[in-house]
C-alpha cells in the first residue's frame, strides 16, 4: 500500500493502515516528516513554520495522539488588541462570559454579548451538526448575529483573520463554529518540544521503513507511482500531498491557498511584561501585524534564557520589514533591539474555505484515493480525519475490512 506525502494527513493514513495489519510504504518528497507542521531548531531555538496552536478538543487527536508525551503547554489568559487608544485586554475567551465586562472601549456592551451568545450557542453543538448547518461566510454569520463596529473591527475581525489567514472572513461559518467550539471545549496549546513533536510522535510509532524521505513522486495511477525512474506497484495509492502537488499528480479539484508571513525575535528576559502566554491581535494600530505572541510564555523551552516572539502578517512580506515600531505597539515594550532570527514566508498556508464549505469531499477518485485537509478542513484535525478517512476507505474497498466510523 503507498501513500505519498508524510504530513499529518499520510501518516495518519499510514497509522490507521499500520494498525489494521496493512504494509505501508510512504514517499516524501522532503527529508522529514510533518510536511506543513515543522520546527526548526536553531541553537536551541524552536521556530516552527508559521504560528500555529494545537487544540486539546481536536476530536481526531484525542482518539490518536499520546498527550501526556507531548505534554502540553496552554495558552490561556485571553487576547490582548492593539488599538489606536491603546491596549484592549480581552479574558480568556474560553471563559467567554469575562469578556463581557472588560473595557468598553473595544466596542459595545450589546456587540460583546452578542458575540458570547453566538460563541455559546455553537459550543452546545455536535460538530456534525455544525458542519451540516447553514454555511455563509463567517463575517456574515457574525454581522447577522449582531457582532458588529469597534468590537467586531478592534477584536474579532483580527483575531480570526489570524486562524483563517485572510482578512474579509469571507471562510466558511461552519468553520469558525467549529472554531469556537474547540475553543471553548479546550485549550489552544504547543507541545514542549515545538509542533513537529506532533508528526513526529505518528512517524515513531509506525513499523520502521515505512517512510522513504527525498523521494517525489512524478505521477501516479490507480496501483502504481513513479520516484524518477523508478515505477513501485502497489494494492491500491493514498494521495496524501498537499493540494496543489495533490492536482498535479491526478487533476483533482483544488481551493485557493490562504498565505502568511511570520517572525521570529529573541528579547533579553524580563524587558517584556505580559507574563502570561496571551495572543496580541492588532486591533488596527500594527500596520500590516495579524497577530503577535511571546512564545516563550507558553513555553520556556523554545528559548531558554530568552523571549522567543512570533509575529506573523498575512501574505508574503520580506525579511527585512522594519516591523519595531508595530511590535512596540503591540508588546508595549521597546523593541528596536530584538533579534531577528527566523522569517518564514509561507505562499501555501492554509487552503481556503468558502462557503458552502463541504467536510467531506470524495475520498476516491479515478480509483485513487485522496487525503489532506483540502479534502476536509484547513487544520490539523482536518488533516489528520482526512487520512483516517482515505485508510478507511481502503481498508473496506481494496482489503475487504469494514471498520466501524469514528466520526468526522
Ligand atoms: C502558517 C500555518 C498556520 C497554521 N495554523 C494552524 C493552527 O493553528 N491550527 C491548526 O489546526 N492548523 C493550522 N494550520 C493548518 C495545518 O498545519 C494543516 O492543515 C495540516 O498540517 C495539513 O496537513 P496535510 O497532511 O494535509 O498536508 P501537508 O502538511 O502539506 O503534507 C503534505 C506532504 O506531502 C508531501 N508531498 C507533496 N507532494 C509530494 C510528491 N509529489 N511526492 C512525495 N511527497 C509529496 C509534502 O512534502 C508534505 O510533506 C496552519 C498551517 C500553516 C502553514
Amino acid at each position: 500500500m503507498l501513500i505519498i506525502g508524510s504530513g499529518l494527513a499520510g501518516l495518519s493514513a499510514a497509522r490507521q493502515l499500520s494498525i489494521h495489519g496493512i504494509e505501508v510504504l510512504v514517499l516524501e518528497a522532503h527529508e522529514r516528516v510533518g510536511g506543513r507542521v515543522r520546527t526548526d531548531i536553531i541553537d536551541g531555538i524552536h521556530m516552527d513554520h508559521g504560528f500555529q496552536l494545537y487544540n486539546t478538543a481536536y476530536p481526531e487527536g484525542k482518539r490518536v495522539l499520546d498527550y501526556q508525551a507531548l505534554d502540553f503547554h496552554p495558552f490561556s489568559s485571553g487576547v490582548i488588541s492593539a488599538t489606536e487608544h491603546g491596549r484592549v485586554k480581552l479574558g480568556d475567551p474560553r471563559e467567554l462570559l469575562s469578556w463581557l465586562p472588560t473595557s468598553i472601549t473595544s466596542g459595545s456592551l450589546g456587540s460583546k454579548a452578542a458575540f458570547v451568545r453566538y460563541a455559546l450557542a455553537q459550543a452546545r453543538k455536535s460538530p456534525a451538526e455544525i458542519t451540516s448547518g447553514i454555511d455563509s461566510s463567517a463575517h456574515t454569520a457574525l454581522e447577522r448575529a449582531g457582532v458588529t463596529g469597534k468590537f467586531y473591527s478592534e477584536v474579532i475581525q483580527p483575531f480570526f483573520s489570524g486562524v483563517f489567514l485572510e482578512p474579509e472572513l469571507s471562510t466558511s461559518s461552519r468553520f469558525m463554529n467549529l472554531v469556537l467550539l474547540t475553543f471553548v471545549k479546550g485549550k489552544p496549546s504547543l507541545p514542549r518540544n515545538g509542533m513537529q513533536a506532533i508528526p513526529d510522535q505518528l512517524f515513531n510509532a509506525l513499523p520502521t521503513g515505512s517512510v522513504r524521505f527525498n523521494s517525489k513522486v512524478s505521477s501516479v495511477s490507480q496501483d502504481s507511482v513513479r520516484v524518477g525512474s523508478e515505477v513501485i506497484n502497489a494494492r491500491a495509492v493514498i494521495v496524501a500531498a498537499d493540494s496543489t502537488s495533490a492536482h498535479e499528480l491526478s487533476g483533482v479539484n483544488i481551493p485557493s491557498w490562504n498565505s502568511v508571513t511570520t517572525w521570529y525575535h529573541l528579547a533579553p528576559l524580563g524587558t517584556i511584561d505580559e507574563g502570561k502566554p496571551v495572543i496580541v491581535v492588532n486591533g488596527g494600530a500594527a500596520g500590516p501585524i495579524t497577530n503577535s505572541v511571546v512564545l516563550t510564555n507558553a513555553v520556556p523551552g523554545y528559548a531558554p534564557g530568552a523571549h522567543l516572539i512570533s509575529t506573523s502578517a498575512l501574505g508574503i512580506h520580506e525579511k527585512g520589514l522594519d516591523l519595531s515600531r508595530q511590535l512596540r505597539t503591540m508588546h508595549d515594550t521597546d523593541a528596536s533591539k530584538w533579534e531577528l532570527v527566523g522569517h518564514y514566508p509561507i505562499s501555501q498556508a492554509l487552503p481556503a474555505m468558502t462557503p458552502p464549505h463541504a467536510f467531506s469531499s470524495p475520498v476516491e477518485q479515478d480509483g485513487i484515493f485522496l487525503a489532506g485537509d483540502y479534502r476536509t478542513s484547513s487544520s490539523i484535525q482536518g488533516a489528520m480525519v482526512s487520512g483516517r478517512r482515505a485508510a478507511d476507505s481502503v481498508l473496506e474497498k481494496v482489503f475487504g475490512q469494514g471498520v466501524p466510523h469514528a466520526g468526522n
